[in-house]
């Protein structure tokens, strides 16, 4: 049996004040025919980063909208986590293994080329251990499902060894949901995982420009992630609970902040973040960087990552780098994206990035690369800004941070865009609307005739 991830309750009636009634009803009609449809989401970590942040809103309102969905995580160790890093990094277009070869290393020693410095193997070795773990995966796999939605690389190889396992539970639709660009995926990694996603009836990705050409599932559907309003670390705060929380942590509540709330990872461009705080520093003497990561269970590069940005911070008593050991929960991350006067998301490579939807959402004007599914989030010049260089970010940083009028406004701009585009009913009904498309013609509830029947 895999492990299932408690989840919260949560009632779809309550995001009415948000989205308003209308949608409210549309998402519970489109609900109907699939009541009682068995729903599960398996992925890798019930912690850290944007796939559990998605699922954790998702999941209670399939359930709320009448859906039997679960969630439940793959069999994992951290000799797995270091190999599922390493295809993240090479999917997302790492070319080197900087330990391996003496150009690696110098390009790693000329900063400047940072993105291509971002490195990682590729064995056969990894490949076993890839495998081994996902078929430990499949041979733990309990029941059937009307559908079952496979996250990222990391378990995506569950399918194919169901079916070597034991074909019977190959009930319902499978479906591959990728969260990551693989525009510039290694050929060879990809040859690897390619043939591990041929069985699965439909794939998810974020963007049309992340699918690739000769992705095998029959069935490709376009879905961008979305932030839950009424989670913990969306959710309105009092003004004073936002400064006791600041005070809480060392930070000024009455000076200037800018912030990056991700994982201490490279693409992240931690190190960069510090050199744009330190350049601002210069005019904005009292001016705060909070940058918080929490440490997911299946990222190891977490720690040393969060290493290097402190050596790279120095002694500043104004840089706070915090994680989830600190004490930052989702109430903290709230605090802080709403305490800063821009929030800053100087990514090289994303996914998506929740972060920039969570700090629009709380009307904070975000400054941040063009990387991944960021454009998709903030309209240039309308809710922040998109920069292609450091100069361009320190230069929009300084703008808003001398205008707060229109900081307040460009944020005031993001929220209404979230509100549009970027908030987890919108998400709940596009899977519904997948789900329906798809149908699922099999039973999977014997015990409960009339929800079968009801399907469509
Ligand atoms: N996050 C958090 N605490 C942290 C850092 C990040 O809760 O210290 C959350 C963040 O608020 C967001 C998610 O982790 O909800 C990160 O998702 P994103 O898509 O931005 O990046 P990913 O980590 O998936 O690459």
């Amino acid at each position: 049996m895999l492990e299932q991830v408690p989840i919260s309750s949560k009632e779809i009636d309550d995001y009415r004040p948000i989205i308003g009634d209308q949608r409210v009803d549309e998402i519970v009609a489109l609900a109907k025919p699939l009541r009682g449809a068995r729903v599960l989401h398996l992925n890798a970590t019930a912690f850290g980063g944007g796939v559990a942040e998605l699922l954790s809103a998702v999941v209670p309102l399939m359930r709320s909208v009448g859906l039997d969905a679960e969630w439940r995580l793959m069999v994992g160790a951290p000799e797995l986590w270091e190999v599922t890093k390493a295809i993240h990094n090479l999917l997302q277009g790492a070319y080197i293994c900087p330990t391996a070869t003496p150009l690696a290393s110098a390009i790693r020693r000329r900063g400047a080329i940072r993105e291509r410095a971002i490195g990682a193997c590729w064995t056969p070795e990894m490949a076993d251990v890839w495998r081994c773990y996902n078929a430990l995966t499949a041979e733990r796999f309990e029941g059937t499902y009307d559908f079952v939605v496979i996250h990222d690389p990391q378990p995506a190889g569950v399918l194919a060894f169901l079916l070597q396992q034991r074909p019977e539970l190959r009930v319902g639709k499978w479906i591959w949901r990728c969260h990551i660009d693989l525009t510039r995926a290694r050929a060879d990694v990809w040859d690897f995982l390619r043939p591990y996603l041929a069985p699965y009836d439909a794939s998810i990705f974020t963007m049309l420009e992340y699918v690739k050409q000769d992705m095998p599932t029959p069935r490709v559907a376009l879905i961008a992630p979305a932030i839950d309003p009424l989670s913990t670390k969306n959710v309105d705060l009092p003004a004073e609970t936002i400064r006791d929380i600041l005070r809480q942590f060392g930070v000024d509540p009455d000076r200037p902040i800018i912030s990056q709330v991700s994982r201490f990872d490279p693409w992240k461009d931690p190190l960069g973040v510090v050199d744009v705080y330190k350049r601002l520093k210069r005019d904005f003497r009292d001016l705060q960087l909070l940058m918080v990561g929490s440490m997911a269970t299946d990222d190891p590069e977490g720690l040393r990552y969060f290493e290097l940005t402190a050596r790279r911070a120095g002694e500043d008593p104004d840089i706070h780098l915090l994680t989830n050991f600190h004490g930052v929960g989702n109430f903290e991350v709230n605090a802080f994206q709403r305490a800063s006067r821009v929030v800053l998301q100087k990514s090289i490579r994303e996914g998506f990035a929740l972060t920039v939807s969570e700090a629009l959402w709380k009307g904070r004007p975000v400054v941040a690369t063009a990387a991944g599914g960021i454009p998709l989030q903030v309209a240039s010049g309308q809710c922040g800004y998109l920069v292609k260089t450091m100069r361009e970010c320190v230069e929009r940083t300084g703008e808003l941070l001398r205008d707060p009028d229109l900081a307040d406004n460009l944020g005031r701009n993001g929220r209404e865009r979230v509100r549009e585009n970027f908030l987890t009913t919108r998400l709940l009904s596009d899977y519904l609307q997948l789900f329906q498309t798809l149908g699922s013609h099999t039973s999977t509830r014997a015990s409960t005739p009339s929800a079968s029947r009801s399907r469509p």
